[in-house]
């Protein structure tokens, strides 16, 4: 479902078909994955605290569709893609990206190793490698890091900071012709305000966000998306911390 890049709009969701929706059919062995990746989170939420969404719509919308929505442009294409999802927690949307999308090698980032074990336990099980990397650490290293730095053509996070501190971590990690997708839920021109000044001292531009009101009353979500104009100033991202402490912005 393509959404007006000039202005926020809004994707009234009227049926419970969210494949259809998607505009994007996903084969029987991805489906099997879906199911096996519900499984999967059950088992290792029992050992680890994952994700309190893992039940039905839960699940399916609030999990899978979520995480999905936002790649409409990215689903027909059968050219290679690297993509890194930071703070990927419980595997979102990595793990639904990696699924969806069999010409990606999808690089998942996050600080706290227990979930990062979890994760690549059920990637191993869900037979996503070798296209799926894991990477313990800060997301402020891995964008420093020169085989991440500037090496991704999609850049992913959901809930993990403010906007302008997300921006300080995605934007260092894409390729010049790269897209970092900043996963959002309620959002506000004022956010808008600040996310383009952030933007521009990372030498970047913000689209314009798309907003998409979920299946099944999961709620309001948006999505912005941030291009390179040109290389990300090396000073960026700050030191362990300092983008969460003292945000650009
Ligand atoms: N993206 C997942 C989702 O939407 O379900 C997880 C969201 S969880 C609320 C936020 C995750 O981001 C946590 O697992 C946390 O460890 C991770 N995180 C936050 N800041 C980080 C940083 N600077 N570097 C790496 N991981 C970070």
């Amino acid at each position: 479902m393509a959404c007006d890049p000039k202005e926020v709009a809004w994707c009234l969701l009227t049926t419970s078909a969210p494949w259809e929706l998607l505009g994007w059919q996903p084969a029987a062995a991805q489906v099997e994955q879906f199911n096996e990746l519900q499984h999967l989170l059950r088992l290792w939420n029992s050992r680890v605290n994952l994700t309190r969404l893992v039940e039905g719509d839960d699940y399916w919308i609030s999990q899978i569709f979520d995480s999905l929505w936002p790649l409409q442009r990215w689903h027909g294409s059968s050219d290679p893609l690297q993509v890194i999802d930071v703070g990927t927690g419980g595997g979102f949307p990595g793990l639904a990206i990696a699924i969806a999308l069999p010409q990606a090698q999808v690089t998942l980032v996050d600080s706290v190793g227990r979930k990062l074990q979890a994760v690549e336990a059920m990637a191993l099980e869900l037979g996503l490698q070798p296209r799926v990397q894991l990477r313990c650490e800060r997301a402020e290293k891995t964008g420093r890091d020169p085989a991440c730095r500037g090496r991704f053509d999609l850049a992913v996070a959901r809930a993990v900071a403010a906007a302008p501190v997300v921006a300080e971590y995605l934007v260092p990690l894409l390729k010049s012709n790269g897209t970092a997708l900043l996963y959002r839920g309620q959002w506000q021109q004022e956010d808008s305000r600040q996310l383009q000044r952030a933007a521009a001292l990372l030498n970047a531009t913000m689209a314009a966000p798309q907003g998409m009101t979920l299946p099944a009353e999961r709620g309001q979500r948006h999505v912005i998306a941030l291009t390179p104009n040109g290389p990300c100033p090396r000073t960026y991202p700050r030191a362990v911390g300092v983008p969460g402490k003292q945000p650009l912005v």
